[in-house]
């Protein structure tokens, strides 16, 4: 296979590629970087990045993938306990870091490369690597939401047929310039926001921590697209009222993508309100890559996650394992994905990869989900902790998700069923107030759902919380409400 990124080799020497704060990295430069050190990194089978939201990072995986090596990217945050599974289950054969990282003791045997960056470099890019499409690009942890993180093996084919998917879905070209404030561990942040620009030609420039100030000082400064998780939609959503220079960032992007979790829509529509731009959402997965997405030529509604990629295919199952036929927009079953985007394997995880495959090869995403006449999916939840078996009715926590946030004394809302004698499941509420001083009631949340939704779909039991347990890309840690 020819290298994933042809903007290394030839006319695009000169443009910018890189931007991380005040360092930046022309393609001819990133040629040279990634060439000399992907020839130190052509032995080994796989290496692990130790992936701080740094220049070094993005080096050390494009000039893995250039020497057709697989890439485990390592988030610099986790305990020692989830290293050291991390890293005797993947075996990488080196660490590749930015100079002076301190590391944990759970690295610390292993053998360890300093990327130094030279920019004066003028060493070319990198021969042409034997590498094959079927080969492995980058083993990724999926996020831990619903059990220990599996190391996802990702296919050089599925890399280069997602961001050839997404560039036709939001029109993305070399013109482009990414905003970016993701971590770049998963692949949201490694593989969109890092890979993605770089595939294209375009350019990235990445605020090392998200802020809203960073987004629009770069927004309003040539660059064109926004990828976020949706608690930074809710930051926006909620600093646009007092911040002008904000609202004139948002108004005049190309594209502002979100993704990683459920966007709600009452953010939503509060962008949208302040600045005539609706949030294009997409889902995806660490074994799929992505799915769906609402298309730049298509029309944003809020609460879907649009339409799928081109060379993907969606089915949406019962619980007997028959695919629903007709799409009605209410009849929920289960994603089910094939296509060239998929993972192969969890790595050292025979049994957990033949339960998510079924016998004739489509992966089971155990996210639900409702599809309309027209193609447009909509997310109700994940299988394990969002489907609430309650009085005879199946309830997407999603959408009572949304209901509460649409009320004034909600800041955060999660939806979880818990055991009841009588229906099977309650429907608890998890509420962080918008006053702390006075949290609104389980008699007017309950209403307040009831009008919105359905009576059956009202909350049963509230708690208030000061803050929901979330993970480093804001998703909601179901598992651990009820502890
Ligand atoms: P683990 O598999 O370890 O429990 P995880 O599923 O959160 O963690 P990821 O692979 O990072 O790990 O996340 C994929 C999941 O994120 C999807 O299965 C889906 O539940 C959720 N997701 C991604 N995008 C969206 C979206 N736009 N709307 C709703 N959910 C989304
Ligand atoms: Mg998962």
């Amino acid at each position: 296979m020819t290298s994933l990124f042809p903007a290394l080799r030839g006319a695009t020497a000169d443009r910018p590629a890189l931007r991380f704060g005040d360092r930046s990295l022309t393609y001819a430069q990133l040629a040279a970087a990634t060439g000399a050190l992907a020839a130190r990194l052509a032995r080994y089978d796989r290496v692990a990045v130790w992936a701080t939201p740094e220049l070094e990072t993005a080096v050390a995986v494009v000039a893995a993938l250039e020497a057709g090596v697989a890439a485990v990217p390592l988030n610099p945050k986790s305990g020692e306990k989830e290293l050291g599974h991390i890293l005797q289950d993947s075996a990488p054969g080196l660490l590749l870091t930015a100079p002076g990282t301190e590391l944990p003791s759970a690295v610390a045997a292993l053998e360890r490369i300093d990327i130094d960056i030279d920019v004066q470099g003028t060493g070319g890019p990198s021969p042409a690597s034997p590498a094959r499409d079927g080969d492995p690009a980058l083993v990724v942890y999926t996020s831990g939401t619903t059990g220990p993180p599996k190391g996802a093996v990702i296919p050089r084919r599925a890399v280069a047929t997602t961001l050839d998917a997404l560039a036709d879905a939001w029109q993305w070209t070399s013109e482009d310039v990414l905003v970016h404030g993701l971590p770049l561990f998963h692949v949201h942040g490694l593989v969109l926001g890092i890979l993605g620009p770089l595939r294209r030609g375009g350019s990235v420039r990445h605020l090392g921590r998200f802020s809203t100030d960073g987004v629009a000082r770069e927004l309003n400064d040539g660059a064109t697209m926004l990828f976020g998780v949706p608690t930074m939609y809710h930051r926006i959503a909620e600093t646009l009222s007092g911040d002008p220079e904000l609202v004139k960032s948002l108004a005049g992007a190309r594209l502002l993508v979100s993704g990683s979790a459920a966007l709600p829509v009452h953010d939503h529509e509060r962008i949208a309100a302040a600045t005539g731009r609706r949030v294009v959402e997409r889902y995806g997965m660490t074994e799929t890559l992505m799915n769906t997405s609402v298309r730049a030529d298509g029309e944003p509604r809020a609460g879907t996650v649009g339409v799928p990629l081109p060379g993907v295919e969606l089915r949406l199952v019962e619980e007997d394992g028959s695919p629903i036929t007709s799409y009605d927009g209410e009849t929920v079953g289960e994603i089910q994905v094939r296509g060239p985007n998929l993972f192969t394997e969890y790595l050292n995880r025979p049994d957990a990869t033949a339960a998510a495959f079924t016998a004739d090869g489509w992966f089971r995403t155990g996210d639900m989900a409702v599809r309309d006449g027209d193609g447009y999916v909509r997310i109700v939840g994940r299988k394990a902790t969002d489907l609430i078996k309650s009085g005879g009715y199946k309830i997407g926590a999603g959408e009572i998700e949304n209901a509460l946030l649409e009320h004034p004394g909600v800041r955060e809302a999660a939806v979880t069923g818990e055991p009841d004698p009588d229906l099977g499941e309650r429907i608890v509420a998890w509420v962080v107030p918008a006053d702390p001083q006075s949290p609104p009631s389980l008699e007017d949340l309950a209403d307040h759902v009831a009008r919105r939704l359905a009576p059956h779909k009202r909350p049963r039991v509230v708690h208030h919380l000061a803050a929901l347990p979330r993970n480093d890309m804001g998703k909601i840690m179901k598992r651990a409400l009820h502890d």
